[in-house]
């Protein structure tokens, strides 16, 4: 018996550079899971990030190569998913286009992270057709593939409900009724419209607490981040800055990890038998933050070690990483290609002078 096709998932990340731990619970994580499970589509979406840093895109190349070596540092492999760059593969941009001539400006304005973001991101001008279209651009990064899943957290939601509805209003527009080889063999009905885009599902990540060391969310804005590079000196000197349950003030105070950012990291890191260390030893005064938060480094750099290797290995000879990255844009390349010719077919597209002359021929017979 043949095994049923793997699903298809399409995900992105904008090249910002070198990548933190917050990127990796939130994200890399699970992408390296699903490799194993779904045919996967990674894609460093630098049109993406010419959105918001259009004024500067002088360090978009550094960023695309060093947001690879950390995807193939945490253990993406290109035997098993595609990595590629979306500026490598133009028809996102044709999509994206034609996408735009169907999508109601009202479905645009009205997603969430376009006001919020505008509101975060002040000191840029956002009044760009591009910033309010990015949603769209993201739309047409999942359709080209027919991707069946895109994992997201919770803010993006908003953006995969608003690519079904955009997958719906073009399957609405430009479907073609099919005839059913012998239906009554096959017990299907007569006819049915064919429908280009299948409505992809949001795949919600668990998304693990992660705080910086300041106590807030880890984010390269806020300068708190504790970077997958970061060698072990520096991550221990990281954790010994960062801030605890303000309820311990002196050694001898009690306090609460469920409180404290360096409980949140446990959490996430650490084993059972050392979250119960921490736990009692927290709660009886048992322990210093100091020792605590050695224990909290250990269990980053166990997990951060690997990862540093096998940069290393590509960070040495970056020819590597940038030739996988070409042969997964020639792979993604192949599927939208196979999609493109479908929407200009379904969209009338596909027309030609030759055509033109034959139909005309045909018609001079009658
Ligand atoms: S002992 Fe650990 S969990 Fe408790 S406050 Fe100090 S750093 Fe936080």
């Amino acid at each position: 018996m043949t095994n049923p096709p793997k699903k298809r998932v399409l995900s992105g990340m904008r090249p910002t550079g070198k990548l933190h731990l917050g990127n990796y619970v939130g994200a890399l994580e699970n992408w390296v899971r699903m490799q194993e499970q779904y045919e996967c589509f990674f894609v460093i979406v630098d049109w993406h990030a010419l959105t918001t840093d259009y004024a500067d895109p002088s360090h978009l190349k550094e960023n695309v190569i060093d947001v690879m070596l950390d995807w193939l540092a945490a253990g993406l492999d290109p035997e098993k998913c595609v990595l590629f760059i979306q500026s490598h593969v133009p028809a996102h941009a044709e999509l994206h286009l034609l996408l735009s001539m169907i999508t109601p400006l009202g479905w645009l304005e009205r997603v969430p992270t376009y006001k919020e973001q505008k509101e975060n991101l002040k000191e840029k001008d956002l009044n760009t057709y591009g910033f309010l279209g990015y949603p769209l651009l993201q739309a047409a990064d999942i359709l080209i593939y027919k991707a069946d899943v895109v994992p997201v957290g919770e803010d993006q939601v908003a953006h995969v409900e608003l690519t079904r509805e955009i997958a719906r209003r073009f399957n609405q527009f430009y479907h073609r009724v099919v005839r059913t080889p012998n239906p009554t063999v096959t017990g299907l009905p007569m006819s049915g419209p064919h429908l280009v885009f299948p409505e992809p599902a949001a795949l919600l990540t668990p998304a693990a607490k992660l705080p910086g060391t300041d106590g807030r969310k880890m984010s390269k804005s806020y300068g708190n981040t504790i970077m997958l590079t970061d060698p072990e000196p520096v991550v221990r000197q990281k954790l010994k800055t960062m801030v605890t349950d303000p309820a311990r003030v002196r050694r001898s105070d009690k306090g609460n990890p469920d409180v404290c950012p360096v409980g949140d990291l446990h959490k996430i890191f650490s084993s059972k038998e050392t979250m119960a260390k921490v736990y009692e030893g927290c709660r009886s005064a048992g322990i210093g933050c100091i020792e605590c938060k050695s224990w909290a480094a250990d269990a980053l750099v166990k997990i951060l070690n690997p990862m540093q290797e096998r940069r290393k290995k590509y960070a040495d000879n970056p020819r590597l990483a940038w030739d996988i990255l070409e042969a997964g844009s020639a792979r993604a390349r192949e599927v939208t290609d196979a999609t493109m010719d479908e929407v200009r077919k379904a969209m009338g597209l596909d027309y030609s002078l030759e055509d033109d002359s034959k139909g005309r021929a045909k018609d001079s017979t009658k």
